[in-house]
């Protein structure tokens, strides 16, 4: 049972709970593993071996080795995944007094399952912008931890069909979250601000501005009769950060011919259109920019990017057994069973049969098992970063993941095996298998 790597990604996601967060995780990684930071608005000088990251508004990260062979004769290998989750951000203007209690207004942020947001510990994370005392805007990260907000259930006996009509949640009256006692000496308002202001030590008339998502505290835990699931908030996608992320460290793939990526976005929940997201520019500028820096000319970037290859990295539908309904009973995917390798005529997937056969070809190579899904035929399909970001690079590209039960709530679960599999087969792909 490979228990470091699971213990390390419960670490890893339990130390991100926002995709601020995220990034700097695994920027702390990258400093211990020699890896340079790039301002994009720097002149970039690099060299083959050499390690870089580059951050684009502190939530998303692309971080990469350059190839030890010229780009134009060995490409990208790149692994792509996404820093956000979806659930619950705070409102600007977040404070609602009512009834002697305070709570903060919320805005759904993609689209969690709301009713597993019921009677958890939650609290708050993210980002912080102020006025310094010098009078310079600054930003920092906030990170509340311990709980503070609930959304307590209404009792069954005034809501006697809860159990036949699942819990439904009115997005604007029902969510917000009970937060405090109102208090006569102090305006809620104010309330709201000296939490901010204990949490950072930044005085509260000089916080300008922020994003804050809500947390479930709860950490990672293993669980099963022989240890082999695990659950925790974010497994959608930070388990698939935190595999390329792995990958990538491993010391074989760091003497590698092509240049070695991972591009993990925020926004990806949302759709990913925006500054920072896989449908936006940042991975085409800074491939771009690694030529440009290794002086490779436009003619030879493309021919580099026709060489390259993307792996699409995020989570999959696993069978539930109490749910046989809901699968296409030809590709039910088993946790502990491998990757998989994610297909959809309609390109909702952007694996294609070329790549399927480059990426079992690595799963072979490795040991490792693998399954292939399909949606069923009479539900629609979601999607991923894989078929936007290939069509913009015009790179193959293939979408895989590890099986995932209850995608999208607060506390998703999977397998402990499968996740040392994805390492596997990503060690793989990054050294040239
Ligand atoms: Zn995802």
């Amino acid at each position: 049972m490979p228990a470091h790597d699971i213990q390390d990604l419960l670490q890893f996601i339990d130390a991100s709970p926002s995709p601020w967060h995220a990034v700097q995780t695994i920027v702390r990684r990258l400093q211990t593993a020699g890896f340079s930071a790039l301002p994009e608005q720097d002149s970039w000088q690099l060299q083959p071996g050499g390690r870089y990251y580059v951050i684009r508004d502190d939530s998303s990260i692309i971080l990469f080795v350059v190839g030890q062979q010229p780009l134009q004769r060995s490409g990208f290998r790149i692994v792509g995944a996404h820093t956000d989750s979806p659930g619950l951000r705070i409102k600007p203007n977040p404070v609602q007094d009512s009834d002697g209690l305070l709570r903060l207004g919320v805005e759904v942020y993609g689209g969690p399952i709301l009713a597993t947001f019921a009677d958890r510990d939650l609290s708050l994370a993210g980002r912080l912008c102020y006025r310094s005392k010098q009078g310079q805007i600054a930003s920092r990260l906030l990170h509340v931890d311990r709980p503070l907000l609930r959304l307590p259930n209404l009792a069954i006996h005034m809501n006697r069909k809860v159990n036949e009509e699942g819990l439904k949640l009115d997005k604007q009256k029902e969510l917000p979250l009970l937060f405090s006692t109102a208090a006569e000496r102090q305006l809620p308002r104010h309330r709201f601000l000296a939490l901010l202001e204990d949490s950072t030590g930044i005085d509260a008339e000089r916080i300008l501005s922020w994003e804050l998502n809500v947390y479930d505290t709860q950490k990672g835990e293993i669980w099963g009769a022989d240890r082999e699931f695990i659950a925790d908030s974010q497994l959608d996608n930070l388990a698939s950060c935190h595999a390329g992320l792995t990958a990538l460290l491993d010391r074989d793939s760091l003497a590698a011919d092509s240049t070695l990526v991972c591009a993990f976005f925020d926004h990806e929940e949302i759709g990913s259109v925006s500054r920072i997201g896989a449908d936006g520019s940042f991975l085409p500028d800074i491939l771009e920019r690694i030529a440009v820096a290794r002086g490779v000319g436009r003619c030879d970037l493309h021919r580099a990017m026709a060489q390259s290859f993307l792996i699409s990295a995020d989570m999959a539908h696993a069978y539930q057994p109490n749910f046989p309904a809901a699968y296409d009973p030809e590709h039910q995917v088993g946790v502990n069973q491998g990757p998989v390798i994610k297909i959809n005529a309609n390109q909702r997937y952007s694996t294609e049969s070329l790549a399927a056969a480059q990426f079992i070809d690595c799963c072979e190579q490795a040991g490792v098992p693998f399954q292939k899904y399909s949606h069923r035929s009479d539900i629609p399909c979601g999607s991923t970063i894989g078929p936007m970001t290939a069509a913009r690079l015009g790179m193959r590209s293939i979408d895989v993941g590890n099986p995932l039960w209850a995608m999208h709530s607060v506390r998703e679960s999977a397998g402990v095996l499968d996740h040392d599999y994805l390492i596997r087969a990503l060690k793989k792909f990054f050294s040239g298998g």
